[in-house]
């Protein structure tokens, strides 16, 4: 089997991938590099896909496992990462990323699921102490005082056809919103992949607003929306009609009961352009006795999509939970601040995206093409780090 080296990822990347342009020429911004944006560019994905993320950490592996093991022309010293990070554009990088994913679609990296979703969601990553750069948002204590900063990001992924792909992040830095950056983030990622890409978009409760939804529409995508709170009386009329009937529908998936309730004539709350809303709540009873209720509001009609169609959509959102941020923070360092300051921080985010998918496709797509069983992610890391040993020869089998 052949297990991941660095030459054979880089292979990969470069051909497979077709992203041989944007390894040699990522976006740099330097204006006398003295070392090769290829050689920067690609330490960072190794980092990464080692989960030795920080620059110290890089640096140091370059050092100690050799500049040629890792697939890389030459060596680097202190602080080059930083000064590259700096400047690098994330523009070469969101393109890279988008290409990948539409790339993906074209060669059926995706399950045959009859809809393909785009999540996108919110989260922190990378705190301080002392404000350091222009995305420093400051947290308080309950009394106000401040405790330190945090930097705001929002992502989109892939969802909902068997393989998570998160391809792009939009930061915000204070005197802005999550609710802004979604808008801008949804914007760019339909721009980028096609009006045709994606069926629907799935987003917590925090995006169901008017100008979001009429944005998802405006860019042909259907909208599946947590119902909360912050929609006071459109859940207060979905409970009263729920709340004292049985369900419409009862399905069996494995050894879970899901419960189903629905209804498409809802009023629209005021400022939504839509003639009625519909609504599916959802009652999951697992195998353990637990049982989760939402609520989601759409404009998928009933024809087009049933009530556990949009249970499934519903749940995909935990893919941008789960196989997004979890996965980012706890594997990738998603959460460490490289180095502080703006522009570098957003091109490690979006560099620990590209590792990811690299890291998805050649694990579960193209090492795993009529050869179960899969690689865990632990496995090929360990894999990974163990050919660092190898004598070169060896890599060509
Ligand atoms: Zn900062």
């Amino acid at each position: 089997m052949k297990g991941p080296t660095p030459k054979r990822l880089w292979d990969y990347v470069g051909r497979r991938l077709g992203l041989g342009a944007y390894l040699e020429d990522p976006g740099d911004g330097r204006r006398r590099p003295q070392i090769p944006a290829a050689v920067l560019v690609w330490a960072l994905l190794m980092g990464r896909l080692l989960r030795e993320p920080s620059f110290p950490g890089t640096e140091q592996l370059v050092a100690s496992a050799g500049a040629g093991a890792l697939r890389l022309a030459r060596g680097f010293g202190d602080d080059a990462l930083a000064y590259f990070t700096e400047r690098l554009e994330a523009a070469g990088t969101r393109r890279a990323l988008a290409e990948v994913v539409r790339r993906s679609k074209r060669n059926k990296a995706f399950e045959n699921a009859r809809f393909l979703g785009l999540a996108i969601d919110g989260t922190a990553a990378g705190r301080s102490r002392k404000p350091g750069c222009a995305l420093c948002r400051p947290f308080r204590s309950a009394t106000g005082e401040i405790l330190g900063y945090h930097h705001h990001l929002v992502a989109v992924s892939v969802v909902g056809a068997g393989l998570s792909l998160p391809f792009d992040v939009e930061p915000y830095g204070p005197g802005d919103s999550e609710y802004a950056a979604g808008q801008r983030l949804l914007r760019r990622a339909v721009e980028k992949l096609g009006r045709r890409f994606a069926d629907y978009v799935v987003v917590d409760g925090a995006f169901a607003t008017a100008p979001f939804l009429h944005l998802a529409g405006e860019l042909g995508l259907a909208v599946v929306a947590r119902l909360k709170e912050n929609l006071p009386e459109l859940a207060a009329a979905v409970e009263e009609r729920f709340g004292n009937q049985p369900p419409a529908r009862v399905h069996y998936q494995g050894r879970e009961r899901i419960e189903i309730w629905e209804a498409d004539d809802f009023d629209p709350w005021e400022g939504l352009r839509w003639e009625t809303v519909r609504v599916v709540r959802y009652r999951q009873y697992k195998p353990d006795g637990a049982c989760f209720q939402a609520d989601w509001l759409t404009n998928l009609s009933q024809a087009k999509a049933s009530g556990l169609a949009v249970y499934r959509m519903a749940k995909s959102r935990w893919e941008i939970e789960n196989q997004g941020f979890n996965d980012a923070k706890n594997r990738y360092g998603l959460a460490h601040v490289c180095h502080h300051h703006a522009n570098s921080i957003l091109v490690n985010w979006l560099l620990t995206l590209l590792a990811m998918v690299i890291e998805r496709l050649y694990r579960l797509r193209y090492l795993h093409r009529g050869v179960p069983p899969v690689l865990s992610a632990e496995q090929f890391c360990r894999r990974l780090w163990l050919s660092l040993g190898r004598p070169p020869y060896d890599d060509t089998s």
